[in-house]
């Protein structure tokens, strides 16, 4: 039997792992114009500016945006702000070039959905070994034959400015695009621009890729096909976001670094955002039910063990 999540809904038709993997060409596209623009920028313009630039504003996209707007406040709720602080941070998030509010909110919530279930097909599991993964993930789709009901809740989906930020979720670069042409010329676009987005699609896909398939587990969850696993030593640069184990174990807490010594900026942002009276009801670990089946396990180094030739995956 299928398993709800919160937004996804399956009904007696639907089935989890019949499905095709097909070329989204946007998708694939986009990637492919930030990647040339991505080699332009260090072939071409190179410059300490252009490197800075893109320091900042993918700092910014990422850690505020990504991490915090898009996937701790928007999809898990996981503190609460103003709304308008709120839609800013989501903003930032749609800044990274992945998708808009609403096709990020599904694509985690169905990945998150198959992960669930006790069956898990190779694309939403991270299955496939690495370069196949790649392909599939930054450039594929996954279309089920039967999918589930995917449905947002009304005070996101019918947000003006979500919905307005969705339909154009690609031509919201040009607000970052403009002025950086206007101060440095084409050379701070290509570093500021392209080469942010191409470094973060790629980025996000390799924490995701791994950190389904290898690292420090912490903690496991009984009955699943796919388990998450910490990637220790990556808490600077994705923000938090390598807690991977302490994420499936904990998906509402708003702080992923659970324990002592992990290092987790996007909690810090969201506890600054606190001090300046910008955020509350900051949820932790215990403040929801365990997910049943819950087991520590001890930081033992666990590998997935894969199967390449049919990219079906055990343990
Ligand atoms: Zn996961
Ligand atoms: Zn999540």
């Amino acid at each position: 039997m299928l398993h709800a999540t919160e937004r996804v809904f399956p009904s007696d038709k639907t089935s989890a792992t019949q499905g095709q993997i097909r070329w989204d060409t946007a998708k694939s596209l986009w990637l492919f114009t930030m990647i040339a623009g991505a080699i332009a920028a260090l072939s071409l313009t190179p410059s300490w500016g252009g490197f800075t630039v893109f320091l900042v504003t993918t700092g910014i996209t990422i850690c505020a945006g990504h991490s915090v707007g898009m996937h701790r406040l928007l999809i898990h709720r996981s503190f609460k702000t103003p709304i308008w602080i709120e839609h800013i941070l989501v903003w930032l998030g749609t800044l990274v070039g992945m998708a808009g509010p609403f096709g990020m909110i599904r694509a985690h919530d169905m990945r998150d959905w198959h992960q669930r279930q006790t069956e898990c097909p190779p694309h939403p599991s991270h299955g496939a070994g690495f370069w196949r993964d790649a392909w599939w993930q930054m450039h594929c789709r996954y279309d089920l034959d039967h999918p589930p009901r995917f449905e947002i809740e009304p005070q996101i989906a019918n947000d003006r400015f979500y919905r307005w930020v969705e339909r154009h979720w690609m031509a919201q670069q040009l607000f970052v695009a403009i002025p950086l042409f206007l101060v440095g010329g084409i050379g701070w676009v290509l570093w500021g621009v392209c080469l942010r987005v191409a470094i973060s699609l790629i980025g996000h896909w390799m924490v995701g890729h791994f950190a389904h398939r290898i690292g420090h587990q912490g903690w496991h969850i009984a009955g699943l096909p796919v388990q998450g696993y910490n990637l220790p030593g990556l808490g600077l640069i994705t923000f938090g976001e390598n807690w991977h184990s302490n994420h499936h174990a904990f998906p509402h807490s708003a702080k992923l670094g659970v324990e002592d010594g992990q290092l987790d900026p996007g909690y810090w942002f969201i506890k600054f955002l606190e001090r300046l009276g910008l955020a509350h009801a900051i949820l932790g670990p215990s403040d929801r039910p365990e997910r049943e089946g819950l087991t520590r396990t001890e930081h033992s180094e666990q590998t997935r063990q894969c199967d390449t030739e049919t990219a079906f995956c055990s343990f």
